[in-house]
Parts: structure tokens; sequence; C-alpha cells
């Protein structure tokens, strides 16, 4: 079944709901066993146990997840964050090494450098662009090689094959950030990941209106992150469960039109005197360009770009008077954003430096002749404010 019609099929079962197309939302904490020997033989890891353990509507939504991402299988929890969270709390104990791609999402190397610090867990950082020799950075108690992309902020494309053939020749297990892409437009398990991460608070969702995060398995690594998951204990509330759900159904078709209108929004930006530079790997020319088409299926509406130099009075002229860009963190719902970023403020390995203003936009479901006008108003209000 190809993905287009797999996200619309996966995780649905109507002859099992009266014929309704969606699952319904099961709200639950108690879970009635009517015999004294189904009590006995229930189990958390089997079927629907007690509400911590999920519902009927987070098992579906695990199940279309794990299989677009070509994963064994998934589990929900309550935000991105806490998916990257409860993962490597689940894998890593005291006196472990972790590495964590450079260019990670700001709140994930919080994590790694106040909490897992505090628990006797070393994390190194290393240059996106490593690819095989991460091998050289591996010791003895390194257990996780944790990656993303493109990069956060700065979108640089991690040779993720060659990353997990040395990690796997050393015993680490991978842990991919799979957001940027979603689970369409990358395919992290046949690139020998064996953990991958979904902000489901973005493309999945797509609409601004709930937080999620879903970590997809091997078989292998499914017992070990199931466990530990289940001992942080942060659980999917079944209404966003729905939620999700119902925003995947349409993955296929958002995906296609924020790729389509990102790379026109980008190629225009290109042609502008006010911008240094585009970072965006489906655009020809870009460093990461060749690894993007060797790896990926698509590419998502998220992408950075560099404005010139200029005073922050100029920026602020430029993006207080946007009418359809929103300043905003988050981005996958279908409306557009735009903000500054500090990349140079979130490096350790390989300093990011620019004497221009990096920005992160989101290109969301709005007519691109729209978008490309308000951005050149935006641009000539900038240059006015600079002059
Ligand atoms: C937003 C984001 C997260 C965190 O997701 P939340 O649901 O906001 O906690 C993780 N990784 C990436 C790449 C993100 O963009």
């Amino acid at each position: 079944m190809n993905d287009a019609t797999l996200v619309t099929m996966a995780g649905r079962e109507p002859e099992r709901h009266a014929g309704v197309v969606n699952p319904p939302v099961y709200h639950a904490s108690t879970i009635l066993f009517p015999t004294l020997d189904a009590l006995e033989a229930a189990r958390p890891d089997r079927g629907v146990y007690y509400g911590r353990y999920g519902t009927p509507t987070t098992f579906a939504l695990e199940e279309a997840v794990a299989r677009l991402e070509g994963g064994d299988r998934a589990i929900a929890v309550g935000s991105g964050k806490t998916a990257i969270t409860a993962t490597l709390l689940s894998l890593l104990k005291s006196g472990d090494h972790l590495l964590v791609t450079d260019s990670v999402y700001a709140p994930t190397r919080h994590f790694c450098s106040a909490t897992l610090a505090r628990f006797g867990i070393e994390t190194s950082y290393y240059d996106p662009l490593i690819g095989g020799r991460i091998a050289e950075l591996i010791r003895p108690n390194t257990k996780v090689v944790f990656t993303e992309s493109p990069g956060s902020l700065t979108f640089e494309v991690q040779d993720i094959p060659a990353i997990a053939e040395a990690a796997h020749a050393r015993g680490a297990l991978v842990v991919m950030d799979n957001t940027w892409a979603s689970p369409l437009y990358f395919k992290p398990f046949r690139h020998g990941v064996d953990i991958s991460i979904q902000a489901a608070t973005k493309y999945i969702g797509g609409h601004s209106d709930l937080m999620m995060g879903i970590v997809t398995c091997t078989e292998a690594a499914y017992e070990r992150v199931w466990r530990g998951v289940m001992e942080v204990a942060t659980v999917a509330a079944p209404d966003d469960c729905y939620l999700a759900l119902r925003g995947l159904r349409t993955l296929s078709a958002r995906l296609e039109r924020h790729q389509r209108s990102a790379i026109e929004v980008a190629e225009w930006l290109r042609g502008r005197p006010e911008i240094a530079g585009v970072l965006h790997p489906a655009l020809p020319g870009d460093p990461g360009h060749a690894l993007w088409r060797r790896d990926f299926l698509g590419a998502s509406g998220l992408f950075g770009f560099v404005l010139k130099p200029c005073p922050r009075t100029a920026l602020a002229a430029m993006l207080d008077g946007m009418e359809l860009f929103g300043m905003g963190y988050s981005w996958g719902g279908y409306e557009s954003l735009l903000i500054p970023t500090h990349p140079e403020t979130c490096r350790t390995a390989v300093p990011w430096r620019t004497d221009g203003v990096p920005m992160r936009i989101h290109v969301g479901l709005e007519d691109t002749k729209d978008l490309i006008a308000d951005l050149e108003a935006g641009l000539n209000r900038l240059r006015r404010a600079a002059a």
C-alpha cells in the first residue's frame, strides 16, 4: 500500500465501532474485568489494562504511526519533548555516554546538560556533518547516538545510514528526531535508525491545537523503551490522540502543499537583495541537497534563511507589520510563521557564525502569491527602516 493510501487506512477498524469511520474517544482510567481469572490474566503490555497504559484510541494512533514510520511498535506520550526525554531515560544509566548532534532541538540539549548530567550521564556534541567519522567519537560506554535531520534552525542533513553503521558496529543505538520530515518524507528504519521520535504537535496534529509525542521502535528496542516510558508514566490524553489521528488522515495532502509552497517561497527569497542565504535542503546548491535527494522522499514547509545585517528596529518594522506570517513557537500547523532564531547560542561542537540575522519560516497552506506579497512588503519595510 502506498503512503497516501496507508495514511487514510492505518489504525482504523470501522467494523469494530458500528461502522463509524473514525475510532471513538475512550475516556478511561479504570478498566473493568468480568472475572477473577480475567483480572489476574490481564497485562499492561497486552490490550487495555488501565488508562495510564493507553486506550483503544491511543492504540489506533500508535499503530498508524508505527506503520507509516516503518517501525514495529509506537508509544504515544504527552509532548514531543517527553518522547525525547522518556526515551533517553529508558536507554541510559549513570556512567553512560551519549552522542548528540550539535544541530539538535535546543530543549533536547537542555535536558542532556541539566537532567542527564545530574544523573551522571555524559553528553558530547558532534558535528552534524560527521557521517561515518562518528566512529572516532564512540567510546566503550557510548550507548546512544542521537540524530536529528535536518537540524533544528540550521537544516543540515545528516548521513544517517553512515552514522547508524558506525554506531551499530560499536554496540550503540541510534535515536532520530524525525519531526521535520514527518513519517511520510523520511523512513528512519530503512536507514538504520532504532528509535524514531515525532513531535506529533507539529505535522501529525497539523492544526496548532495539541501537544503530543510519539516514539516508534524496532521490535528489538521496543520492550526497553516501553518499560522506561511507562515508568515515567507520561500519558497521551485520549482527546489529543483523536485529534492527532484526525490530523494524520490529511498529512499526505497537506505535506505535498507545504513542500511545493515552501520551495516556491524559498526560491523567491533567494533572489531578494536583503537575504544573505537560504537554508533549505530541497534547493539545488544547498550543502545538504545531495544527501536529502538520496534519503528523503520530500521536504516539509519549514526552512531557514539569513537576513543581511540590519538594525533591530528594521527587523521589528518587518515582523510587527506582517499580516499572514505570525510570530510564535512551534510549527507544522496550516498557518505560516516567521521568527528570528539564535543558533549561535546553542552550538558547542561547531560554532555557527553569521553577521546576519537567522530566521525560521514555516510556509503554511495559504496561497503563495499572498505569502510572497506579505514577505515582499515586510522586506520593503525592513529596507526603509534600515536606510
Ligand atoms: C517542537 C519540536 C520538538 C518538541 O515537541 P513538543 O511537542 O513541543 O514538546 C521536538 N523536536 C523537534 C524537532 C521539534 O521541532
